[in-house]
């Protein structure tokens, strides 16, 4: 009899990208942002950016590798500064930056080319859906962003959007969908809104409402498929997969350690959201600090450390109950954690979003014409 695999084990000791946090600073101050510290500026050393680059160099040498910069608003770090962090990398490394894009101007579009950064900005769709998006003052960014924006597409800069869903329901993704078409973004990533961090609002949805929203925006986009929707082409390689018989293939044989690398230079793996944060039990969540030790080091040794058995545990749990497993190979440690205080359970109402009632929807068009 042929073994079947099913779903990751473990952890691998090469990440595929780095989350890098270069300030914790943001200039806006979204109703639904997780980060506990984005009134501070606590701008990364450069020291911090040279450790991990040289951990990263190895990595790159196996194949493509990516660093992500992402915030506070990794924007507010300053061009100079950002410069300084991302010299230190070798040139294969591709850069992407994950933005409110409030701060694009001119002189960011010339970074952004002379870098090669790919940009990622987060709107909500349509104005009246950034009701969320707002400055300290409570001051609505919409215009800031659009003018971001807009800088882009003077430039001829091809972006990405991601969009974050607070109450998902039908009669909202055909809306948000045509949105992001007329927007010009070439990729569009869908987060229905998550209950973690600083973010303690509820995000138990009714589930026909949730499904229902997921089955219309794969409505939507089977009409003009122009933008790759993240969270769809993802689905249906799945449901592809598992009609020939290859689904044992698509999730890799370890979980991807995603390391963020904090600006102290604390390493925090699976889960950029545990950064900021203590717990009697779990400590400060890190794994290590680039500045004693390689992050190589620090990744070899990652699955035996702190809270990181127990979230292992979860995913067993998941394998040996949920029938999703194969498609979300137990999600994220972060949701497990901010909704139930521990890591070894299962089920969240975000994975239950975001990953079952998605399959649900997406599965809603199998056979349709
Ligand atoms: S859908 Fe939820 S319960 Fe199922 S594998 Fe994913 S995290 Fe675990």
């Amino acid at each position: 009899m042929t073994e079947t695999w099913s779903g990751m084990r473990g952890i691998a000791a090469v990440p595929t990208y780095v989350v890098m946090q270069p300030t914790t600073l943001c200039n806006l101050d979204c109703s639904y942002c997780y980060l506990p510290f984005r009134s501070a500026e606590n701008r990364m050393p450069v020291e911090v950016a040279a450790a991990v680059a040289e951990s990263v160099s190895s990595f790159a040498a196996a194949g493509r590798f990516s660093v992500v910069w992402h915030g506070g608003e990794p924007l507010a770090t300053g061009r100079d500064h950002l410069a300084a962090l991302l010299a230190p990398f070798d040139p294969a490394v591709e850069h992407h930056v994950q933005t409110n894009a409030t701060l694009i101007d001119d002189a960011w579009c010339e970074f952004f080319v002379e870098t090669g950064m790919r940009v990622s900005v987060s709107v909500d769709g349509p104005e009246d859906h950034n009701g969320d998006r707002v400055d300290r003052a409570g001051r609505p960014a919409y215009t800031r962003i659009m003018h971001g924006i807009e800088s882009l597409r003077r430039h001829g800069l091809a972006f990405s959007a991601l969009c974050v869903v607070s109450r998902p329901r039908p009669g909202l993704a055909g809306r948000l969908y045509e949105y992001f078409l007329d927007l010009g973004c070439d990729v569009l990533g869908v987060n229905i809104e998550e209950r973690e961090g600083v973010n303690a609002r509820a995000n138990a949805f009714d589930a026909a409402a949730v499904r229902g929203f997921w089955s219309e925006l794969v409505a939507a986009w089977r009409r003009d498929p122009r933008i790759h929707v993240r969270e769809i082409e993802w689905t249906l390689r799945y449901a592809g997969a598992v009609l020939d018989g290859t689904a044992d293939e698509v999730l890799p044989r370890r979980l991807d350690p995603i390391p963020t690398i904090a600006a102290d230079g604390r390493v925090f793996l699976l889960s950029p959201e545990l950064a900021g944060f203590t717990d009697a039990r779990y400590g400060d969540f890190s794994s290590g600090s680039v500045c004693t030790e390689p992050l190589a080091d620090i990744l070899a040794r990652a699955a035996g450390v702190g809270w990181i058995p127990e979230f292992l545990d979860g995913v067993e749990g998941c394998r040996r109950s949920c029938p999703y497993f194969g498609f979300c190979g137990g999600a994220h440690a972060a949701n497990r954690y901010f909704e139930h205080g521990r890591f070894d359970v299962t089920e969240t109402d975000h994975c239950r979003n975001s990953k079952i009632r998605l399959l649900e929807g997406v599965l809603d068009h199998a056979g349709a014409r």
